[in-house]
């Protein structure tokens, strides 16, 4: 760790420990609630801040443990500690069920369906009269700790704060780890994950499951610091507030659910103050505050406060990177198939886009060793046909069998499981995630530890094995000194051949490359021509889509044409090239864009194609 960073902990952390020494009771019991909304909004932090899921539900998740507790232990006597577990346990399952319902909904109907659940599930509390109605359930025991009371909001202050740092540790830990860079590279969207052999829809149920749970465990904490529980903390109006601890904190930094809850908590007890020295209708317009804040936060500090600390720094407080690859054990690799036999087979493929046959009727196989170049003019159908055999995009008709096996209809992460790893013709990388970070996410179907294990730190030995492998991709395309740098400073040629690392670190036994050198310059090409040739001696199978015939006639052993989705021919490059239907189609340029066949305008599907 980086020795401000360090030190900026250390002082946050005597401050917070001698706080109770000089602070009133008020004091105390503010800082309570800001640990208790901190934990909320650090769940909301990596939920929406770096998930990209917006929840205005998360004060349900505080109740659904809050009165879980309350229950428990006022009903029926329990311990508050086996009350933590029941607790935990109902949110997480509550979560489980809500997103395995909303979370496959896209756009904005997630949030609206948060909106849905958040208002029902407080409905609930006030209409279940075992747990007291609209006037909820008070007398719940105070806490004790190995003997010792909790009942003084002192000793709740510790509590709740050693909770607050251990989840900050825990998350970060998540963050920097497998599950991490998957959940970081969610905006990314379903097919990159899945590139990887990520199933995107299972990391966004378990970060919301993540998020819950630290609701859950701060619902806990509210349970035992405030000994009452009613409906009204647990509303709509309430995780709006814990939305906004998190945006006006920052959404980007896990500090920023601290920062934020201090900031949202210390404002609402200024407006609970002020207002009613003007006005008899404080609560209607400390809603209006809030919204004011809001609209200011999104107009000015969409990075909240902690995004200005940030730039203001210039990163000194950043975790310090290290220079060098771990001393690691390499990662199991794959078995290559034997030299010559059968790696892929594609059968009669055919894919339609409405009226628009992208793929017709397209029959050809690729041997272990091989590199062969699919090439045809634009819209010929070689990126769809590439979907198609990478599983992603769904085929109208036809097979296609990998390693022996009838992979058709298989999802693409499955197939990028069986060692079929690709690159996009649009790239497809996460700009704000470092050079590093994109090509350890290529390792992601190749490892297995999980978000727990990441954040109990149990994945160390696995994690310096991706780092490591990361590290040795990073250098074979020669970009291994930028590794901290951001995906997105690299022209976007060389954010091409950072795809084909991230592809690399996969493992592939088959290597499908969408247009690898378009935007390279000379160089570059030949030295990308060196790599490919070279992953060929090592007995890797690559399909290139290229459209520089120089480049593709020198390096590929065999080549595919497709012309207006058929294929044309096959063959070696000299007899491609010498084939007069080629010529006429391609080389000769004599039909250099084919023209469309439907009416619908070109240019609005041209980039539709991954
Ligand atoms: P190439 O990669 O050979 O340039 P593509 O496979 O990208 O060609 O496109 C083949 C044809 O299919 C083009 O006419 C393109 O407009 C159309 N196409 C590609 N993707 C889609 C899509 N998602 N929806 C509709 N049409 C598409
Ligand atoms: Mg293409």
């Amino acid at each position: 760790m980086s020795r401000p960073r360090l030190i900026v902990i250390a002082v946050v952390a005597v401050l917070l420990a001698l706080a109770p020494a000089v602070l009133g009771n008020f004091g105390v019991s503010l800082l309570n609630d800001i640990g208790i909304g901190a934990l909320v909004a650090l769940g909301l932090v990596l939920l929406t801040g770096v998930g990209g899921a917006t929840s205005f539900g998360q004060a349900a998740f505080v109740g659904i443990a809050a009165y879980a507790t309350a229950w428990l232990t006022t009903v029926h006597h329990y311990s508050p500690w086996i009350g933590l577990l029941f607790a935990l346990l109902l949110t997480g399952v509550a979560a489980l069920a809500i997103g395995l319902l909303t979370l496959r909904l896209g756009g904005h109907f997630l949030p609206l369906s948060t909106i849905a659940w958040g208002l029902s599930i407080a409905m609930l509390f006030g209409n279940i009269e075992a747990l007291g109605s609209h006037t909820g359930m008070s007398k719940i025991p105070a806490l004790s700790l190995f003997g010792v009371s909790l009942v003084d909001p002192r000793a709740m202050y510790y509590l709740i704060w050693v909770v607050v740092g251990l989840a900050v540790l825990f998350c970060h830990n998540v963050l920097q780890s497998r599950s991490g860079r998957a959940i970081r590279s969610l905006r990314g969207g379903g097919i990159l994950l899945a590139s990887v052999g990520a199933d995107a829809f299972r990391v966004r149920l378990a970060l919301f499951v993540l998020a819950a749970l630290l609701a859950g465990v701060a619902g806990w904490l509210y349970a035992y610091t405030n000994r009452f529980v009613s409906p009204s903390p647990f509303d709509v109006r309430a995780s709006i507030e814990y939305l906004l601890m998190a945006v006006a904190g920052g959404l980007g930094q896990l500090t920023g659910a601290l920062v934020g809850a201090a900031v949202v908590m210390v404002m609402k007890n200024a407006l609970q103050d002020l207002l009613p020295l003007f006005t008899q209708r404080g609560g209607e317009l400390q809603a209006v505050g809030f919204a004011i804040l809001f609209l200011l936060l999104l107009h000015y500090a969409r990075a909240g406060l902690m995004g200005f600390v940030v730039r203001w720094t210039h990163g000194r407080f950043a975790p310090k990177a290290s220079s060098a690859p771990p001393d690691a054990p390499a990662l199991a690799h794959r078995q290559l198939p034997a030299r010559g036999t059968r790696v892929l087979a594609v059968r009669n493929a055919v894919k339609r886009f409405g009226g628009l046959v992208a793929v017709n009727d397209v029959s050809f196989d690729v041997a272990a060793g091989e590199i062969v170049g699919l090439i045809g003019p634009n819209g010929a159908g070689k990126s769809t046909m590439f979907n198609l055999l990478t599983g992603t995009a769904p085929m109208t008709s036809g097979g296609v069998e990998f390693l022996g096996e009838d992979v058709s209809g298989l999802p693409q992460r499955v197939i990028a499981r069986r060692g079929m790893a690709r690159t996009f013709q649009h790239v497809k990388l996460r700009p704000h995630m470092t050079l590093l970070d994109n090509v350890a996410l290529g390792a992601h179907g190749r490892t297995g530890a999980g978000m727990l294990s990441a954040g109990l730190r149990m994945d160390r030995k696995e994690e310096a094995q991706i780092q490591a492998e990361a590290w040795r991709q990073l250098d074979r395309i020669g970009l291994a000194s930028r590794a901290h740098e951001l995906a997105g400073s690299l022209p976007l040629g060389t954010q091409r051949i950072l795809e084909i690392a991230r592809a690399l670190a996969a493992d592939p036994v088959l290597l499908v490359l969408d247009e690898p050198a378009a935007g390279l310059r000379r160089k570059e090409k030949q030295e990308l021509g060196e790599l490919l040739r070279k992953l060929r001696a090592e007995g890797v199978t690559i399909l290139i889509v290229e459209h520089d015939m120089d480049f593709v006639m020198k390096l590929v052993d065999r080549l595919v044409v497709m012309n207006f989705g058929s294929k044309l021919t096959e063959g070696e490059p000299a007899s491609v090239r010498a084939n007069p239907d080629v010529q006429a189609a391609y080389l000769g340029g004599a039909v250099a864009v084919p023209a469309p066949r439907v009416d619908e305008p070109r240019k609005a599907v041209a980039g539709a194609g991954a």
